[in-house]
């Protein structure tokens, strides 16, 4: 009769029911063989037989004892709340037999304990088969999760193409129409050069023949200020020229040797002719005669430019400063006003082509090029141009050339 009952243990399927008619022939509850897991290293029911145990620790404690020698004890079966009888031996190739309702063992379970390691071997074969299987499912769930993965990439970078191929488009568009205006930079002001330099040579003329015998006084004050309007925009015309030259690389230099100290001395001269209202003081440390090699037309451009600024953005204070010495075998100048200053944030921007401060005050005529030109001068004499600046304090323009 035992050997029926074992028999049906073979059968997955029916694997309970068999265990329990067997534990029931046995004068117990239940019946149940663990077998280690390999991967986690815990006894755990083998396939096919009661599988929700309650109580884990004292289970846990159970097993340990019953995996070295036959261990009798109390186990909570079939649920939390019942303590039962249970008796438990090491069996075959790390396995353990436990009979639950009982705590004596059958002398019939000696037919059982001698084809054991047939039955641990198939429950060995049937856990490693079920977790194969489980493997196999978790790796189908993760071949879908990548392959939803790879078509969310798929679709992220073709966006990203998208976009890069727009951006290149957006930018090549621009590159075009930077070239566009370049181009009707350089035209437009060849064109006006020519007539506003006769117009120029005109008004000279009007002023030294008829100005001082002309008695209708405003008359003789609007020449005077044609004259001047006349001026600004030659400068404008020549900052368009000089840019379009530095945009194609065509700036020309005449390096020669020059006396510094004459150089401030004209342009701070020609500033004062602009201007009633400021006064300029110069503390110059070099020696009268000290010569420096540069072009001296383009870097007293540089200084005319900011000594107008100077001017310009100083309309409620007068005073303006300009230091010159010699430093580090450099020679360095300053020009400092304490007019409408320049903030923190925009400050990095004054040299670059085209800026001009954001500001509600309409009244600063100007392109934004002269600090431009006048640091592409700066940088052909080898040297450095900067600016320190304080909003509504004043700012202080400086640059330095190597003095040989
Ligand atoms: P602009 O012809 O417009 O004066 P610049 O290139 O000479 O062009 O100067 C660029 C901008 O820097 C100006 O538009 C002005 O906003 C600011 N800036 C230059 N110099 C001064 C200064 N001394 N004080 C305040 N702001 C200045």
């Amino acid at each position: 009769m035992i050997l029926e009952l074992i028999a049906n243990l073979y059968k997955p399927s029916d694997r309970h029911q068999s265990a329990i008619k067997l534990a029931e022939y046995l004068n117990g509850r239940d019946f149940i063989i663990f077998i280690k897991d390999p991967v986690i290293d815990v006894y755990l029911p083998g396939p096919g037989f009661t599988q929700t145990l309650y109580g884990g620790s004292t289970w846990d404690s159970f097993l340990n004892s019953a995996a070295k020698t036959q261990y009798s004890g109390k186990l909570a079966y079939p649920d939390k709340y019942n303590l039962m009888d249970a008796i438990g031996y090491p069996g075959p190739d790390e396995s353990i037999i436990v009979l639950l309702g009982t705590s004596v063992l059958h002398p019939e379970l000696d037919q059982l304990n001698k084809i054991m390691p047939l039955i641990v071997a198939l429950l060995k074969q049937e856990q490693a088969s079920i977790a194969v299987k489980s493997l196999a499912v978790t790796a189908e769930k993760e071949t879908k999760k990548a392959e939803k993965l790879a078509y969310q990439l798929d679709i992220m970078g073709q966006n990203l193409r998208k976009t890069l191929m727009q951006q290149q488009k957006d930018k090549a568009e621009i590159n075009d129409l930077m070239k566009k205006k370049d181009e009707f930079m350089n035209i437009a002001s060849h064109e006006l050069k020519t007539p506003v330099t006769s117009m120029k040579a005109y008004l000279q003329m009007i002023s030294q023949k008829l100005l001082p015998s002309l008695k209708d006084k405003q008359l003789s004050s609007f020449i005077e200020k044609s004259n001047k309007q006349i001026d600004k925009l030659a400068v404008l015309i020549n900052d368009l020229l000089d840019v379009s030259k530095i945009q194609a690389g065509e700036m020309t230099y005449q390096f020669r040797k020059f006396n510094f100290s004459a150089l401030v001395k004209d342009a701070v001269d020609e500033a004062l002719n602009s201007t009633s209202e400021h006064k300029i003081t110069v503390h110059c440390t070099l020696p009268p005669d000290f010569e420096v090699t540069g072009d001296r037309i383009r870097l007293e451009q540089v200084l005319n430019n900011i000594l107008s600024n100077a001017i310009k953005y100083s309309p409620s204070s007068d005073e303006i400063i300009v230091n010159v010495g010699l430093v580090n075998n450099y020679v360095e100048v300053s020009i400092t006003d304490f007019g409408i200053g320049i903030s923190g944030e925009q400050l990095p921007q004054v040299f670059d082509r085209f800026f001009k401060v954001q500001n509600e005050d309409k009244r600063f005529f100007g392109l934004g090029l002269g600090l431009f030109i006048s640091s592409e001068i700066i940088k052909a004499h080898h040297g450095e141009i900067g600016v320190d600046s304080c909003l509504g304090e004043g700012s202080k323009f400086w640059f330095k050339i190597p003095a040989k």
